[in-house]
Formats: structure tokens, C-alpha cells, sequence
């Protein structure tokens, strides 16, 4: 069996637990790999290995780190196929969706950061006739990233790049469901010549390796993606030792859509924003509301097409939607399901296992759900389900939709389809959201902020932003 290895001060090496856990493919349901179950030592070891890279690599010339960082997605564009094949086997997503998003989408990072910090400048203030002030944004040292299961190497180097450019050393672990590209991605490290210790990942459990991480005093600051709950673990313990944290959680996004919008763009769209990656992004639209006059026909539309969403094994190019990531989660998507059915909502569509055949019979699919008749506030639509599941429900006023979006913990995303311009700006500026589309959805531009408000998280990522927050600054002040 194909042992993983963690990655600390340049080496691949095994942990000094010599345990390990069971990493499964959720299209077959089969063990295939094992993956270091890392504990307090093994991380002890990687931030020593990051503090003592620290000097050199933040006193390195910024133009060569981004070099450094370019190889680096070089490397993972030149092996695009590879990758992808790998995130596919490990997370149960389509070979095609990992090839051209997850994949690209990690290169990118590298080389958006690889070339922002060349353009990250910071401030001056001067005072007329009497001082001046600069401001100097050093990097913090070693930084802690965590990341989640459900577009593995595309959050992990999210957070990984900007640290990196920014000059701190890294402590990283990717999620324990999704090690898999982490992994080759340290042997990418290594073959484009970064340092030994700048980047350090080690593979293991939240509550063992990553909580050794948020913990340790030499941890300057945390950058997690994943649950609410796991954030507010995080918070609890990173918070009274003084770390900077940036929290990523969870949602459960509305899909607004008015009588007016562009009918068939909005309908295409809202069949990705639904079950795209088996509905586990969190900027997936869970809740659909339809402003009702096109409530019927959007139903009637809507449950046609997603009919025709073949769920299938994931290295087929005619599967929309693969397997969900694990037994426990599959489990968890199908008892909201029934939670639905018990609240007096009507399943329109799917609401079961998905049956695939072949080396599939035991994988972990779920058939494309959509379900109607249940009220804004009901448990289905109010807590994370992170599966391809949605609900549809119709609305008459702005003000009614506006309450209904608004009503839920969350609050990381929204889409809104309308062609009125003074509705969109106004109901936008109204929502309790960190990220709005308007008449698209997940269209992305690396340069602005992305997170969430409430209890999806706190801070942003992104652009010049997440480089704020991986730097430090310190203001002098001259007088003349
Ligand atoms: P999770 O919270 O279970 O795990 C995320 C990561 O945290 C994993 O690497 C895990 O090992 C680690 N972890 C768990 N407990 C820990 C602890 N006590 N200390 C330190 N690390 C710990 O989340 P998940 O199930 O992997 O991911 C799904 C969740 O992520 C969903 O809620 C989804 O909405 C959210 N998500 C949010 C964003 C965003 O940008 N806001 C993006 C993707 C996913």
C-alpha cells in the first residue's frame, strides 16, 4: 500500500508516530493509500525547520522568491494530467472538473502571488511641515494553513502562495479525506529548488496535527479554511495566545431570482452553482428562491435538467457529478434529506444513493436533490448540507426574499439574477454577505476580497488583501 510521506525542513520522512491512517477513493470505496497520522513532535519539528529558514527566505530579494514561486506553478501546469487524476481518485470529483479548475486554479495561485508581491507596495502619511510616516509590512515568520476536502490543492495553495511571497515559512496540512496533492505538491517544492523549511506540510488529523499547529507559541498566525465549528475550536484556542487568524467557513448561500433576469443564463448557471463538484463548494447556492411568476416554469425547467446530470464514476468524461467525498459525509447529505422529508418537504428530484455500477458499486454517490415546500427557517434551510442539494422556494416581494436570505447564520455568498440595475445594486448592498454575483457565479478575479461575514468567518483572503494580513505593519513616524 502507498505510504505518503510528510514534507519537513526538504525531506520527505515518515512520522515520528509511525502511525498511520486509511485513505479511501470514494468512487470505489476502497483503502488505497495511507497517510502519516502526525502528531505533536512531527509538527515540533516542522515549525524548527521553518523558523530556521525564516531569516533567509524573508530577507531573499523579493524577485527571487517569485521566481522560486513561479517554477512552482510551472511545475504544476506541466503536470496538469497527473493531478488532476490524483484529486479525482481522492476526492470522487469529475477527472474533467479537477483538470480544468482545481488544477489550473492551484497554478494560478502560485503564479498570481509569485507576481502580486512584486506590485505590493505599502504606505506613507506625510504631516505638512512637521513628520513623516512609512509604514513597513514585514512577514510575520512561520504561519500556520489549513485547508479542507472539497477543492483540495486549489485552497491549500490559496493560502500557501501569499504566505510564501509575503516571506513567511509555512507549516501546512492539507485535510486528512484529501492528502493526496498536497503530497505531490511537496515533491514539486522540491524539484523547483524552494528552500528546505520555507514550506513544511504535515499530513494528519485536525484534532492532533493541526490542533499541535494553532497552538504552538512559535505559530504566529493561523489561515483556516473549513467548518464553522472547527473554526470557532480554532478561535478559542489560537485567540488568547495573540495569533492573527483568518477564518474561511462554512455557508449556506441564497440563489435569488427575479421574474426579470435573463431566463436561460440564469437557469444554466444555477444547474453549476447547485450541484457543481456534488454541490460541495461552499459558494454553492443551496437555497434557491423564485420570485413567483416564473416559479412554476422554473421548476418544472429546472428539475428537467438536472435529470439529465449523469452521475458516474469520475474518470468518465460523461460524468457531471462524481462521488461525494467520504461514507460519513454521503451519510450526512442523505440524513438532512430525510430531515426534509420529516420537516413536509417534497422531493422533486433524486433523494437517494445514487447506484453506479462496475468498480463503482461501492462508491459514495448521491443522485443530483431538489426539494420544495419547506419554509425559509426550517433546519434544512438553515444549516450547511455541502451536497448536491437544494431547495426551491417562491417568493412575491423584495423586502419577504431579502428577510429569507438574511435569516441564516451564514453569510459567505449570494447570486442574484435580475436585470434591473438599480435592484441589483440596491438588494446587493442589502445582503449579509461577503461576496454578491449578480447574473453570474463563481466568476472569479483574484484580486479582490474573498470571505465571509457572521458566522462564516472573519478576514478576507485574496488579492492585496490576504498579503495584509500575512505581513505585519510597523508605522515610523519622522519628524523633521
Ligand atoms: P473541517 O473543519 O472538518 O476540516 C478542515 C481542516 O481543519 C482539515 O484539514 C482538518 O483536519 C482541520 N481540523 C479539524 N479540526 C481541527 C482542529 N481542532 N485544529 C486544527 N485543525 C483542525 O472542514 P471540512 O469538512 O474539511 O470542509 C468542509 C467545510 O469547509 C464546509 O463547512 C465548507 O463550507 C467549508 N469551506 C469553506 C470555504 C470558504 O472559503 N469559506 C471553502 C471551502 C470549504
Amino acid at each position: 500500500m502507498f505510504q505518503l510521506k510528510n514534507y519537513i525542513n526538504g525531506e520527505l520522512c515518515t512520522p515520528d508516530t509511525g502511525e498511520y491512517l486509511d485513505n479511501y477513493e470514494p468512487s470505489t470505496g476502497k483503502v488505497y493509500a495511507q497517510i502519516p497520522n502526525s502528531g505533536q513532535t512531527d509538527v515540533q519539528k516542522a515549525v524548527a525547520a521553518a523558523e530556521k529558514a525564516f531569516p533567509a527566505w524573508s530577507m531573499m530579494p523579493v524577485e527571487k522568491r517569485s521566481a522560486i514561486l513561479g517554477k512552482i506553478s510551472a511545475l504544476i501546469l506541466e503536470n496538469l494530467d497527473r493531478l488532476a487524476a490524483a484529486e479525482s481518485k481522492d476526492n470522487g470529483k469529475p477527472v474533467w472538473l479537477a483538470k480544468q479548475v482545481d488544477i489550473p486554479r492551484a497554478a494560478k495561485n502560485f503564479h498570481f502571488y509569485a507576481t502580486a508581491i512584486l506590485h505590493f507596495g505599502s504606505e506613507a502619511n506625510a504631516m505638512t511641515n512637521k513628520a513623516i510616516n512609512y509604514t513597513l509590512r514585514d512577514p510575520l515568520g512561520v504561519v500556520a494553513c489549513i485547508s479542507p476536502w472539497n477543492l483540495p490543492l486549489y485552497l491549500f495553495s490559496w493560502k500557501i502562495a501569499p504566505a510564501l511571497a509575503a516571506g513567511n515559512c509555512v507549516v501546512a496540512k492539507p485535510s486528512e479525506v484529501t492528502p493526496m496533492t498536497a503530497y505531490l505538491l511537496s515533491e514539486l517544492c522540491i524539484e523547483a529548488g524552494l528552500p528546505a523549511g520555507v514550506l513544511n506540510i504535515v499530513h494528519g488529523l485536525g484534532t492532533h496535527a493541526g490542533a499541535a499547529m494553532t497552538t504552538h507559541p512559535k505559530v504566529k498566525a493561523v489561515s483556516f479554511t473549513g467548518g464553522t465549528q472547527t473554526g470557532a475550536t480554532i478561535a478559542k484556542l489560537a485567540a488568547p495566545m495573540f495569533k492573527k487568524l483568518s477564518l474561511e467557513l462554512g455557508g449556506k448561500n441564497p440563489n435569488i431570482i427575479f421574474a426579470d433576469c435573463d431566463y436561460d443564463k440564469m437557469l444554466s448557471t444555477t444547474l453549476r452553482s447547485s450541484f457543481a463538484n456534488q454541490g460541495q463548494i461552499c459558494l454553492c447556492g443551496s437555497r434557491i428562491f423564485v420570485e413567483r411568476p416564473i416559479y412554476e416554469k422554473f421548476k418544472k425547467d429546472f428539475v428537467q435538467k438536472a435529470a439529465l446530470l449523469k452521475v458516474g464514476d469520475p474518470k468518465a468524461s460523461d460524468t457531471k457529478i462524481g462521488a461525494v467525498v467520504s461514507k460519513p459525509h454521503q451519510e450526512k447529505i442523505l440524513s438532512y434529506i430525510e430531515l426534509a422529508k420529516e420537516e413536509g418537504g417534497t422531493i422533486l428530484l433524486g433523494g437517494q444513493q445514487a447506484k453506479v455500477g462496475g468498480e463503482c458499486t461501492e462508491g459514495y454517490f448521491v443522485q443530483p436533490t431538489i426539494i420544495e415546500g419547506l419554509a425559509h427557517d426550517c433546519r434544512t434551510n438553515q444549516e450547511e448540507i455541502f451536497g448536491p442539494v437544494v431547495t426551491i422556494m417562491p417568493f412575491d416581494t423584495e423586502d419577504e426574499v431579502l428577510e429569507y436570505a438574511n435569516s441564516v447564520r451564514y453569510g459567505l455568498s449570494a447570486t442574484v439574477w435580475t436585470t434591473n440595475l438599480n435592484r441589483a445594486t440596491q438588494f446587493s448592498q442589502k445582503l449579509e454577505s461577503g461576496i454578491v454575483w449578480v447574473n453570474c457565479w463563481l466568476l472569479r478575479d483574484l484580486r479582490t476580497p474573498f470571505g465571509g461575514v457572521k458566522d462564516s468567518g472573519v478576514g478576507r483572503e485574496g488579492g492585496f488583501e490576504v498579503l495584509r494580513f500575512f505581513t505585519e505593519p510597523k508605522n515610523i513616524c519622522i519628524e523633521y
